[in-house]
C-alpha cells in the first residue's frame, strides 16, 4: 500500500526500534528517566531554548503551552485554518475558558496589521488578548512556511501589546529544511514551541514542548493536569533521540517527492492548489475536476490500485509524503491515477 493519507502513518525505523528496546529508563515523575532527560536536553540545545518537556503529542504540547500562557476569560489570536483552532477538540474553550479570535491568512500566513486589528482594546468590556498562536509549517494551507522575517514581525507586534507568542511547529523541521534556516532561528521569537516527533520524523509517539525554564515548569504542571505525566517513558523518548539524529536531513527527499507527486497528478488532469514548483514542503492539495471523474470514485479506484488517501472534501484531497514513500512509489501512484482516470 502506498499510504499518502498523512506523514503520521510513517513507521518507526529499525534504529528507533533497537534504541527503544535498549533504552535506559527510570520514573520520569522523579526526573529519574535518563533517556527522557537526554531527549529534553538535546532538543533544548538544538532549539536554543532554556528547557524542554517531552509530551505525548503535539496536541498535548499546544494544550499545555496555551494553558501556561493564559488565564480564563482572555482571548487568543489564531489563523482561521490553524490546527489548534480546528483540530484539537476545542480545548481553547473546553479547558482554557478562552475566546478565540481568528484571522484569515493568505496560504496560512497572517500579517502584523491583521494581528494589530484583532487585538481587543484594554477596556474592561473585552476579553484581554494575551496570546498569538502561529503555525509553521501550516498544515491546512498545504505545508506552507513562515519565514524568519514574518515570524519576527508578527512576534514584535504581539509583544508590543504585551502578548506572548506560541509557535505550533509540529512540522518546524520541514520549514527549516525548505528555507535553509535553522530551527533555532525560526523559533527564536516564540515564547514556546511545539515540535511533533510522529509526523515526518517517524516516531511512534511523542512531541516536544520548548520554552523558558519557568514556562516549562508551568507546562509540567498542566501536563500532569491533563493526564500526561509519564513513568518509564525513556522507551519512547529513545525514538525521539534517534529522530533528531537521523530523520531531519532526509526531509528534503519528502519535499522533492511531494513536488514530483504534484507534477504527476497535474499531468493526469487533477487541479493542484499551487503549481508543482511552488510546493513548499511535504503536503499538497489536489482537486478532481467534476468533468474528469466523481471524486469519491477516484479515491476508491486509487485505493484498489494500492494508493491510500483520505476521503475528498468538496472534491479536494490532501496528500502527504514521508519516509516510507519513495520516488518509485510516487511514479507508481501517478501511473495508477492515470489508469483510474482512463487517461
Ligand atoms: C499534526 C499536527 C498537530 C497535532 O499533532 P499530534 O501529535 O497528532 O497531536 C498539531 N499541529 C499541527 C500543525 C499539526 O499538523
Amino acid at each position: 500500500m502506498i499510504n499518502l493519507r498523512s506523514d503520521t502513518v510513517s513507521k518507526p525505523t529499525d534504529i528507533m526500534r533497537r534504541a527503544m528496546a535498549h533504552a535506559e529508563v527510570g520514573d520520569d515523575y522523579y526526573r529519574e528517566d535518563p533517556t527522557v532527560i537526554a531527549l529534553e536536553e538535546k532538543a533544548a540545545e538544538l532549539f536554543g531554548k532554556e528547557a524542554a518537556i517531552f509530551v505525548f503529542s503535539a496536541t498535548m504540547s499546544n494544550v499545555v503551552s496555551v494553558l501556561s500562557h493564559t488565564r480564563r476569560g482572555q482571548s487568543v489570536i489564531l489563523e482561521e485554518l490553524s490546527h489548534i483552532y480546528n483540530n484539537e477538540a476545542g480545548f481553547l474553550s473546553a479547558f482554557g475558558g478562552l475566546t478565540p479570535r481568528t484571522v484569515k491568512g493568505e496560504k496560512g500566513r497572517i500579517t502584523p496589521d491583521q494581528v494589530e486589528a484583532a487585538v481587543f482594546p484594554t477596556a474592561v468590556l473585552h476579553p484581554q488578548t494575551s496570546l498569538l498562536c502561529l503555525e509553521n509549517t501550516h498544515n491546512h494551507a498545504g505545508g506552507t512556511c513562515l519565514s524568519l522575517d514574518q515570524t519576527r514581525a508578527l512576534s514584535d507586534t504581539a509583544r508590543s501589546h504585551g502578548m506572548k507568542v506560541h509557535l505550533d511547529g509540529a512540522r518546524i523541521f520541514n520549514s527549516s529544511m525548505a528555507q535553509g534556516v535553522s530551527v533555532r532561528e525560526l523559533t527564536a521569537d516564540a515564547d514556546s514551541v511545539t515540535v511533533c516527533l510522529t509526523k515526518g520524523l517517524g516516531c511512534p509517539v511523542g512531541a516536544i514542548c520548548l520554552g523558558s525554564g519557568d514556562f516549562v515548569e508551568e507546562a509540567r504542571r498542566w501536563r500532569q493536569a491533563v493526564g500526561g505525566g509519564m513513568r518509564q517513558a525513556g522507551v519512547i523518548a529513545a525514538a525521539g533521540i534517534v529522530a533528531l539524529d537521523t530523520m531531519v536531513d532526509r526531509l528534503a527527499e519528502d519535499h522533492a517527492n511531494a513536488r514530483l507527486l504534484a507534477a504527476r497528478l497535474a499531468e493526469a488532469g487533477l487541479e493542484l492548489d499551487c503549481p508543482p514548483e511552488e510546493v513548499e514542503t511535504n503536503i499538497i492539495f489536489a482537486t478532481i475536476p467534476s468533468g474528469l471523474m466523481d471524486a469519491e470514485a477516484f479515491v476508491e479506484g486509487w485505493a484498489r490500485e494500492g494508493v491510500s488517501v483520505n476521503p475528498p472534501k468538496d472534491r479536494r484531497i490532501r496528500l502527504i509524503t514521508h519516509h516510507n514513500i519513495s520516488a518509485d512509489d510516487i511514479e507508481a501512484a501517478g501511473a495508477a491515477a492515470r489508469r483510474v482516470l482512463g487517461r
